[in-house]
């Protein structure tokens, strides 16, 4: 009987390469009950690789798996993927073909025909599929599929669901409602997820945890809330959001921008750094502000800019800037409609909070 904190699922340090290069890179992660992990990262990165070890389909060169204690795989050891007690939910999430609703859902039960009915029923209640339980696949929308799809991988209550980009069929317009009644039926059977995805706002929307990943390792991990807004490096800022970089150079542990001076302590003499700033964060106003360069106070000095181009994207807008003081372009947007006509002269200002600042790399 596994203790109480024990990871339902444990990766230990787990390494594997298709030959050139590594593909996982000494990763390692834990897995609680009831926690929504999202592998995050750009293509190629190793989230597949990583959730292909943990449900058993590629066995890795080092490093062990373990399922609620127990390892599953090392270097003397291999299970089968049949035998770890582990869901999948990968992005082609093939029904079969020949058999109706109920009976695709029911395909993993054990037990009697009463209790796996009771189960097909309560599921496709909780997936809003009453009444669809005779229908086939073919007979079924994209939405619908996934659903049975969802409603197929939890129904054995495995200890681990891993899902592979499951919602990437599914058309905007649906995978919004999918993905939150996915999450729901997840929480409400307390299954440890770990979930493969590419975008942020997926991520977001879906983990407790999210680790960033890049080439093979997990290079930061934490609620999305903190990985959003203490990013490690300019990449990991820049995979959430667009953003704006300003350059400065650094002096007595201050560098001096035209948006004012900023706080870069640690950082040596002559040493170039990046400020970065999303474009929700920077602040427009029609007149300059008599602000002075304070580097403690929350609002730097406003610097000028010259609208290049305004656009409104349906719940807020985007403004373009070409800015004074180097030519350099910053975008920002704000909720609702503005859209200042090209060459107007607007002034622009950065909360000291919501910048990061980085060393150049
Ligand atoms: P994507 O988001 O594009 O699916 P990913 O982050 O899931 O990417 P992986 O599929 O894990 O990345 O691939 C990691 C690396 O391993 C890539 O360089 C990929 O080309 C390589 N790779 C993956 N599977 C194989 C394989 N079967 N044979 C050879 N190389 C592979």
């Amino acid at each position: 009987m596994a203790a109480l904190n024990t990871p339902r699922l444990e990766l230990q340090a787990i390494s594997h390469s298709f030959g050139v290069g590594l593909a996982v890179d000494s990763l390692s992660l834990q897995l609680h009950a009831g926690e929504v992990i999202c592998l995050l990262g750009p293509s190629g990165c190793g989230k597949s690789t990583t959730l292909r070890i943990a449900a058993g389909v590629e066995q890795q060169n080092a490093g062990a798996v373990l399922v609620d204690g127990q390892v599953v795989s090392d270097a003397t050891q291999h299970m089968p993927p049949e035998r770890r007690s582990i869901g999948l939910m990968f992005q082609d999430f093939a029904l079969f073909p020949h058999l109706d609703v109920a009976h695709n859902i029911a395909f993993g039960l054990t037990g009697t025909k009463g209790e796996k009915l009771a189960r097909v029923g309560a599921l496709l209640e909780r997936v809003e599929l009453v009444g669809y339980d005779k229908k086939y696949p073919h007979e079924l929308s994209g939405g619908e599929q996934q659903r049975v799809a969802l409603a197929r991988a939890v129904a054995p209550r495995p200890r681990v669901l891993l899902m592979d980009e499951p919602f990437s069929g599914l058309d905007d317009r649906l995978r919004d409602g999918v993905r939150d009644a996915t999450l729901e039926l997840l929480k409400d059977e307390g299954s440890a997820v770990l979930l493969v995805t590419h975008e942020p706002q997926e991520a977001m929307r879906m983990a407790d945890q999210i680790a960033l990943m890049r080439d093979g390792r997990i290079m930061q991990q934490g609620a999305p809330y903190n990985i959003y807004n203490a990013p490690m490096d300019r990449d990991a800022a820049g995979f959430f959001s667009d953003i704006n970089v300003v350059s400065g150079v650094v002096k007595n542990a201050l560098t001096e921008t035209p948006f004012g001076q900023f706080l870069v302590p640690g950082c040596a003499d002559g040493a170039e750094v990046e400020i970065i700033i999303r474009p929700q964060h920077l602040r427009m106003d029609f007149d300059r502000q008599g602000r002075g360069p304070n580097p403690t106070a929350k609002e730097g000095t406003p610097a000028k800019g010259i609208v290049s181009r305004a656009r409104y994207l349906g719940d807020h807008s985007l403004v373009e800037f070409e800015m004074d003081y180097d030519g350099s372009r910053l975008q920002v947007t704000v909720p609702g409609v503005f859209l200042p006509e090209s060459g107007r002269v607007l002034w622009l200002s950065m909360r000291r909070d919501r910048c990061f600042v980085f060393p150049k790399v």
